[in-house]
């Protein structure tokens, strides 16, 4: 057994599940909290503590969530895609009570390490909107224009966490995570982000022999997509890294547009589909994807699992939820 206690904050979401299932596997001890009721994780584990229905944007639960913690991971956040985070910028903001008292209660509890994950959308927005755009240098998130609402809180969580250490000496971590998909995370509702409905879409386009997607925007606009693998893998580097002590990038360098996405998932499907195009729908910045210099640097790694792989594996796991019926809902896999 690995010395001192994780505790993973968002354990019931796509990338808490993976990041519990990670730690249990190299021998840590497991605290695996979130909002939701456990019938609603994405995925369980008979090893891990579980304690569901915690509200995490309330002090006094992140001090009970934290007793004992030695290494915290805060994964929780209210959000989804970009039809999500564009009309639910309120809802994001309020993050900021959640990082913001786990930090307090991580002082409290003499915690060794805490890890935020912050995201792409932290990115000045002028500097992305060409879809030919070159990688995103972390330099590129000042002058701060961030992601209205979702963006700008990520922005200043990112600083709450580097003054805590400046100020209080507590250690943290902040990885960029740039569009993070795999299997067993949202891919319908409302929340789900690019690749999951893009899968979603030509999956169901098969199913009932319909032959037709919907691509928001022009389907011109670029961005990069980070296999759930690699983003365990880095989130776990980052943590344990001595010397990265500042944000940093986490996320693919493959750029691809949106339309070569759909040409890689109806590939997977063996299916082509008539494209119609909403252009007043939810679509983000024209041009994104990660500059790994700094990551190559620090780690002698970056993300690199190509997006074929990537999206065959998710591709095969939406499938097969359609295809059972199963509901967004019951989407629980029990480790
Ligand atoms: P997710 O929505 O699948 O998981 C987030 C979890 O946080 C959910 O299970 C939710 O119930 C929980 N949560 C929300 N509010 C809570 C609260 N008040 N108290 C306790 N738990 C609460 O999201 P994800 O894709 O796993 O993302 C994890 C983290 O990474 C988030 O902070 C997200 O902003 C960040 N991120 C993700 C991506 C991506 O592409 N997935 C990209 C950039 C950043």
């Amino acid at each position: 057994m690995k010395d001192g206690l994780a505790v993973v904050c968002g354990a019931g979401g796509f990338v808490g599940g993976f990041l519990v299932k990670d730690l249990l596997r190299r021998g840590y001890r497991v605290r695996a909290v979130d909002l939701k009721p456990s019938e609603r994780w994405y995925q369980r584990f008979d090893e891990a503590e579980d304690l569901p229905c915690v509200d995490l944007k309330k002090l006094e639960a992140c001090h009970a969530a934290l007793k004992d913690a030695r290494w915290v991971y805060n994964l929780a956040a209210d959000m989804g895609g970009m039809g999500f985070i564009e009309n639910n910028k309120t809802l994001c903001m309020l993050n900021v009570l959640i990082n913001t008292h786990l930090l307090q209660a991580a002082r409290a509890s003499n915690v060794q390490r805490f890890f935020f994950s912050s995201s792409a959308c932290v990115y000045n927005h002028d500097k992305q909107t060409d879809p030919e755009t070159p990688g995103l240098k972390e330099e590129d998130a000042y002058p701060g224009m961030p992601e209205d609402g979702y963006g700008w809180e990520k922005l200043f969580s990112e600083r709450m966490c580097r003054h805590f250490s400046e100020d209080f000496g507590l250690t943290t971590r902040v990885a960029r995570y740039h569009n993070v998909y795999g299997p067993m995370g949202t891919y319908d509702g409302g929340r789900e982000k690019v690749p999951a409905a893009i899968c979603r879409k030509v999956a169901q386009a098969k199913l009932n022999r319909t032959r037709e997607i919907e691509i928001w925007g022009s389907g011109e606009q670029t961005r990069s997509f980070t296999y759930i693998d690699d983003c365990i893998r880095g989130t776990d580097d980052i943590m344990h890294s001595q010397t990265i002590t500042f944000p940093i990038n986490l996320g693919s360098a493959q750029k691809v547009s949106i339309n070569r996405l759909v040409d890689i998932v109806e590939g997977i499907a063996g299916t082509r589909l008539k494209r119609t195009y909403n252009l007043n729908a939810a679509r983000g910045v024209n041009g994104r994807s990660s500059d790994n210099t700094l990551i190559r640097r620090m780690l002698g790694w970056e993300p690199s699992i190509p997006l074929e792989e990537g999206l065959e594996r998710t591709y095969a796991w939406i499938y097969d939820q359609l295809k059972s019926g199963r509901s967004k809902d019951s989407v629980v896999n029990l480790g």
